[in-house]
């Protein structure tokens, strides 16, 4: 999330202070790490694996498209080795995400698929400098969207083609769209609208309340609960703290945990700071006993020079931060802000603790 008053606000509460680089030297850094329990230990300088997947096959005007081939999602996806305690995720991501640094050939949104079960949806930064992410998810009675993205794009004939070939590939019987938000800002719920009235369709609604009440969660924000997509079976975690009505969804056949604009690679806002603080450490608990291979969040402003950020608003991602983080960056930020004895700046190789 970035509104456009963020760093006005910033201004008057952070007293005019920039994030000061890092004086960090190596590309493509992020924090590789040894996970025992919940404590890590990092190790700076190991370069983050991107994926070799095909990318880039253009399906139509609106959209790219490009396929993994052999992910599974009818089981864990994560699974950890037991020579080097190394968890390895099933599915894959892309080679590169448009970035804004081509509009004349770029699509408005490119469309990813992750696992057998999972899209990653990215829209363009020529669309939006948000550049913010979605992610759709396929169970056999229904398939959840998670955000809608920053608005004029075709979010909407996009997600329905999709699920459309999803449902013809799986014996023809449509199935329901459920189209949900991790939270109530604008650049992620800016298409919801498109939704209202399509066949087969459900809307979550945008605020606490709406989402307090359709996946019956009746104690915010302590309260976990599970949403079965058939088969698929996610929980369903309240995050405050960016916003108070986000959520973090934790899929265990992907071993994903979608953080939304809770954690990314980018500048991390935080309105509300103890409820931040809360919400961090109880996902963190939640996932003590839980596979968790990666950490997708819903935007990219970090480059790959650690520490190092984008400008607000900058309309194109020259080398850009990869999209994925791990178990290690959530630990890292529950420290970093737990250790904190009032909510400041601070630049970490993958993202910038941001209080507002
Ligand atoms: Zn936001």
């Amino acid at each position: 999330m970035r509104k456009l008053w963020t760093p006005l606000l910033c201004v008057l509460a952070c007293g005019g202070e920039e994030p000061a680089a890092s004086d960090g030297t190596t590309t493509g850094s992020t924090a590789a790490a040894t996970t025992s329990g919940t404590d890590v230990t990092t190790t700076e300088g190991a370069t983050t694996t991107v994926s070799t997947t095909t990318t880039g096959t253009t399906a139509d005007p609106a959209t790219t498209t490009s396929t993994t081939s052999t992910s599974d999602d009818s089981s864990t996806g994560a699974t950890t080795s037991a020579t080097t305690g190394v968890q390895e995720c099933a599915g894959e991501l892309p080679a590169h995400w448009i970035d804004g640094t081509d509009c004349g050939s770029e699509p408005q949104v490119q469309v990813h698929q992750y696992s057998s079960d999972t899209w990653i949806l990215r829209q363009s930064l020529c669309t939006s400098f948000e550049g913010p992410f979605m992610m759709l998810l396929f169970g056999s009675e229904r398939a959840l969207l998670l955000d809608t993205g920053d608005g004029d794009i075709p979010i909407d004939d996009i997600v329905h083609g999709l699920v459309d070939d999803w449902s013809q590939a799986h014996g023809g019987a449509p199935i329901e769209l459920v189209v949900g938000n991790t939270h109530a800002h604008g650049d992620h719920v800016a298409g919801n609208d498109l939704f209202v009235g399509d066949a087969d369709t459900s809307i979550v609604g945008i605020g606490e309340a709406a989402v307090r009440q359709f996946f019956g969660i009746d104690g915010w924000p302590e309260q976990i609960v599970q949403y079965d997509l058939g088969g698929r079976v996610l929980d369903i975690v309240p995050l405050p703290g960016h916003e108070k009505a986000h959520i973090a969804v934790y899929d265990p056949a992907t071993g994903v945990v979608f953080t939304g604009d809770t954690l990314y690679p980018g500048r991390l806002y935080i309105a509300d700071f103890p409820a931040y603080v809360a919400s961090i450490g109880r996902l963190v608990d939640h996932l003590a006993d839980k596979e968790v291979c990666r950490v997708l969040g819903a935007h990219i402003e970090m480059t790959n020079t650690p520490g190092e950020d984008f400008e607000f608003m900058q309309p194109s991602h020259p080398d850009e931060h990869p999209l994925e983080l791990d178990l290690a960056h959530l630990l890292e930020l529950r420290d970093a802000v737990e250790a904190m004895q009032e909510p400041v700046i601070e630049v970490h190789d993958d993202f910038i603790v941001y209080p507002l």
